[in-house]
């Protein structure tokens, strides 16, 4: 028996039509007490809908979908109103009135998966597609709530736990082991395992991307032409730009697209050392923001001589040499890819200017060039930090379960990292998983959902 719970699952706001959702066992005591009865399974019924006292509250279309047939796999009251929130909120009062309690974030999607209607990277794939920010993103979206995501894992996970099958019965028979083990090709498996895995983690790479998107952040020294680029880039005003070096205090963002990949875009105090206590904060942020980027552009002036250091990050940098419309045309050369650091390490460079917007389409190319792996494996499916992180576990275990057969042949231990292998990625669908996991994937989805 669980509890009935109530929501309002469209926005807030004024609207054509509100949707209250109704979920649990006891939707039958309630439908009678709030529309008169318990309407036609999966069939529109045009119902009344009362509050405690018996009065109307408004009139509109009932779904029920009885269980387990239903998103939660619950019994499923499903009342379409007019969008308003005053009518909404009755509703959910008279639903409360009848029994039911109000939901939390994710509690639909949260019971859903406990049904076992959804997995867990489905469950998530459901506020990815509610949060996308792109037609690609929310493209992904759907596919991983398809499905395609979870069947990757799955079918990865059930591989890595059949080689673990066969190296514990190797394990029966002590006196044949390393034969056991060299006959079935162990250490071949799991370095093909290894492969399949790193490709997994590629595209749950691109589609994190895609999901959380790209942080950018622009840095340079002062007047070098952070501001420009950043609104050229923006298209519009939002930083402030001028001659006078250090106006640029706080960290300015904007969501921009580049390459179909949604970025948040940072610009950032000119890097100086100064004296000024509010610019020295903006240092400071400049720095930090640094260290949390995907990618820095370097801003400099093509004219400067004296450029400063290379930004201090272990992110990669593209060197933006900006303002080339003030160089002389005649004696400018072709714009540069690739440049030399002061240590002679080769840095990609983009030439243009954030004035004219010459040269500023080059920009896109280099992020596509950079982020988007390959052009079938982005927009595959979405995935999190929390799914790479997971996959980055297991090609751990499978790489340490490889390096024990190779030197050891201890098919014990080989046998450990391939379970542990298999547990990291069992993370991801939640075929294991602890409350305090779920609590935190549910309680940032919208209420409703
Ligand atoms: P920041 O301090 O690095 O953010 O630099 P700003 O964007 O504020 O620019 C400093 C000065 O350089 C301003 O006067 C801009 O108009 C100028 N500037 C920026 N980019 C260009 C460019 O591509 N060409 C030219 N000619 N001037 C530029």
């Amino acid at each position: 028996m669980t509890e009935t719970i109530c929501a309002i699952a469209s926005p807030p706001g004024q609207g054509g039509v509100g949707v209250v959702r109704i979920s649990g066992t006891a939707i039958d005591d309630l439908s009678e007490r709030l529309i008169g009865r318990l309407p036609q399974p999966r069939r529109a019924s045009l119902v009344k809908v009362l509050d405690a006292n018996g009065q109307p509250i408004d009139t509109g279309l009932a779904l029920y979908f009885p269980a387990p047939y239903s998103f939660t796999g619950e019994h499923v009251l499903e009342l379409q109103l007019h969008g308003s929130p005053v009518v909404l909120e009755l509703v959910l009062r008279a639903c409360v009135a009848a029994g039911a309690r109000r939901a939390g974030p994710g509690e639909f999607s949260q019971r859903a998966y406990l049904n076992n209607k959804l997995d867990l990277a489905q469950a998530e794939a459901i506020a990815d597609l509610i949060a996308a920010s792109s037609e690609q993103a929310a493209r992904a979206a759907s596919r991983s709530l398809d499905g395609v995501f979870s069947k990757q894992v799955h079918a990865l996970a059930d591989r890595v736990i059949e080689l673990r099958v066969y190296v514990e019965a190797a394990l029966d028979f002590p006196d044949e082991e390393i034969d056991f083990l060299a006959d079935g090709d162990v250490l071949g498996r799991v370095r093909v395992l290894i492969d399949d895995t790193e490709a997994l983690l590629t595209q749950a790479r691109a589609g994190r991307l895609l999901n959380d998107g790209l942080r950018i952040a622009i840095v340079g020294k002062p007047n070098a032409g952070k501001s420009s680029l950043f609104n050229a880039l923006v298209k519009r005003d939002a930083a402030i730009v001028t001659e006078v070096p250090g106006t640029t205090r706080d960290v300015v963002r904007e969501t921009i697209h580049l390459a179909g990949i949604p970025v948040t875009l940072a610009d950032t105090a000119g890097l100086r050392d100064t004296e000024d206590v509010v610019e020295q904060e903006g240092v400071r942020r400049a720095r930090a923001e640094l260290a949390e980027a995907d990618l820095v552009l370097w801003v400099v002036d093509i004219n400067d001589s004296d450029p400063g250091p290379v930004p201090d990050t272990t992110v990669p940098v593209l060197r933006i040499e900006n303002k080339i419309d003030l160089t002389d045309h005649h004696s400018r050369s072709e714009p540069k890819d690739v440049v030399m650091d002061e240590e002679n390490r080769s840095m990609d460079a983009i030439a243009l200017s954030a004035l004219t917007g010459e040269g500023i389409e080059r920009l896109d190319r280099a992020v596509a060039d950079r982020f988007v792996v390959a052009e079938s494996s982005l927009g595959e499916f979405t995935a999190r930090v929390r799914h790479v992180e997971h996959i980055e576990v297991a090609l751990l275990h499978l790489g340490d379960a490889r390096d024990v057969l190779d030197l050891t042949a201890s098919g014990e231990l080989a046998a450990e990292e391939l379970r542990r292998a298999a547990e990291a990625l069992g993370e991801i669908t939640g075929q294991v998983h602890s409350d305090e996991l779920l609590g935190k994937i549910f309680s940032s989805f919208c209420i409703g959902k």
